[in-house]
C-alpha cells in the first residue's frame, strides 16, 4: 500500500519500511515520537541518520494541509478551512467548553451522500482523506492551542465533520487507532465518536476491525418516509435495514448508541414524529443528541419554535427516553453540524 503522508503509515508498516530498506526497526518507534508525541511537521531535527532522513523526504510527505482560513465564533468554536496538497478543501472545528476541547475532523473533502439539510452534501464529493491527514487536523488544533497560549489539549474527536467516515473506513480505523495508542495521542476509546450517515455495513465493520470509537449515528427522522425525503442514505439501507445494524452492534458491543436526531419544523419536531422517535428508541440501549436545523435557505427546512421543540422534548421524556438537546456552536461562522462547505463566512472576511 502506498501513502503519501508518513503518518498514515502503521506502526507495523513503519517498520517493514525501514526493514525493507536496511534501517533498524528502533528507528520505527523514534519516528513515530516525532510525529505523535511532539507532534513536529518537518523532517529537520529527526534524530536518525541524514540518509534515513532523505529516504523519509524522498517518500513521505509530513504535512499535508494548508491553512488557508481561520474564523473565531464569538462562543469560542473556531473554523478551520485547509487544502490539501491537491487543491481540495476540508474543514475542522474545535468547540471548547468549560471541561473539554472536541475537534470535528472532516474524513473527505465534501461529501456524496446529498443529505438534503446540509451544506457539505450540496458542494458534492472531491476525494476521501488519507488517515494521515485526518490525524494532521487534530495535530493542528494541539498546534493552535500551544500557539495561543492556551492551557487546553484536544479531548474529544468527533468524526463528524465533512464526509461520511463510513465511506473511508480504512483511513478512519487508522486514525482512530493512532489516537487510541498509549504511544501516539493516547486518547481513550470513549474519547473517540465515529458518526454515520447509515452506512449499515460498514457499522459491522467497525466491529469486525475492532475500531476503538463509540458509535454515533445520525438518525435525522425515525420514520422512512421523512428520512427518506432528507437522507437519501435511506434508499440504500432503509430503517429496518439500519436497526438491525445497530441492534447488531448494541449485542456484540455491549455499548451505547448516540442517535443523532434533527429537528426540523413541520417535518421531525410533531407529535407523530415524537411518537416514532419513542417506538424506535425506548427498546435499545441508545441515547438521543437532539439538535435544532441550522439555518437553510430551503423554505421546506426550517428550524421549529422553541415551544415545538420544549413540547417535542416533554412528549419523548414523559416516555423516560434519554434525549439530550445540543446547544448549537459555531453557528455566526458556518461551523454548526451541516454547515460545513468551505464557504468563507463574514468573521473570516
Ligand atoms: S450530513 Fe454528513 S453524510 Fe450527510 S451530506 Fe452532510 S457530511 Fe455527508
Amino acid at each position: 500500500m502506498y501513502f503519501k503522508d508518513i503518518k498514515s503509515l502503521s506502526h507495523e508498516e513503519l517498520r517493514r519500511f525501514l526493514s525493507d530498506n536496511g534501517h533498524k526497526l528502533y528507528r520505527a518507534e523514534q519516528i513515530r515520537v516525532w510525529l505523535f508525541k511532539l507532534m513536529m511537521q518537518a523532517y529537520e531535527g529527526l534524530n536518525v541518520p541524514a540518509e534515513l532522513c532523505e529516504l523519509l523526504k524522498t517518500n513521505f510527505r509530513i504535512k499535508s494541509l494548508r491553512e488557508e482560513i481561520k474564523t473565531e465564533s464569538s462562543d469560542g468554536t473556531v473554523k478551520w478551512l485547509y487544502k490539501t496538497a491537491d487543491d481540495f478543501p476540508v474543514e475542522t472545528v474545535m468547540i471548547p467548553t468549560e471541561t473539554r476541547a472536541s475537534v470535528c475532523v472532516s474524513t473527505q473533502s465534501g461529501c456524496a451522500m446529498d443529505c438534503v439539510f446540509c451544506r457539505t452534501g450540496s458542494m458534492g464529493f472531491n476525494r476521501s482523506l488519507e488517515a494521515g491527514e485526518i490525524l494532521e487536523q487534530i495535530i493542528n488544533v494541539h498546534k493552535y492551542f500551544s500557539k495561543e497560549k492556551q492551557e487546553r489539549t484536544v479531548t474529544n474527536v468527533i468524526f463528524m465533520g465533512m464526509g461520511e467516515p463510513l465511506m473511508n473506513l480504512e483511513a478512519v480505523h487508522r486514525a482512530c487507532v493512532c489516537l487510541h495508542d498509549q504511544k501516539a495521542f493516547a486518547m481513550g476509546k470513549g474519547r473517540l465518536t465515529v458518526s454515520t450517515s447509515g452506512i449499515a455495513p460498514g457499522i459491522a465493520e467497525l466491529l469486525d476491525r475492532n475500531t476503538p470509537c463509540h458509535l454515533a449515528v445520525s438518525l435525522v427522522a425515525a420514520d422512512n418516509e421523512t428520512r427518506e425525503s432528507l437522507m437519501p442514505v435511506n434508499k440504500r439501507w432503509n430503517l429496518t435495514e439500519l436497526l438491525k445494524a445497530i441492534d447488531n452492534y448494541l449485542e456484540r458491543s455491549g455499548e451505547w448508541v448516540t442517535l443523532e436526531y434533527i429537528l426540523i419544523k413541520n417535518k421531525t419536531c410533531t407529535k407523530t414524529a415524537a411518537e416514532n422517535l419513542i417506538r424506535l428508541v425506548k427498546p435499545r440501549r441508545c441515547k438521543v443528541n437532539a439538535i435544532v436545523l441550522n439555518g437553510n435557505e430551503n423554505p421546506e427546512l426550517q428550524a421549529p419554535s422553541e415551544q415545538e421543540v420544549n413540547e417535542f422534548l416533554e412528549t419523548v421524556r414523559a416516555k423516560s427516553v434519554q434525549i439530550n438537546i445540543r446547544n448549537p456552536r459555531g453557528r455566526d461562522i458556518l461551523a454548526a453540524c451541516g454547515q460545513l462547505a468551505s464557504i468563507p463566512c463574514k468573521a473570516a472576511i
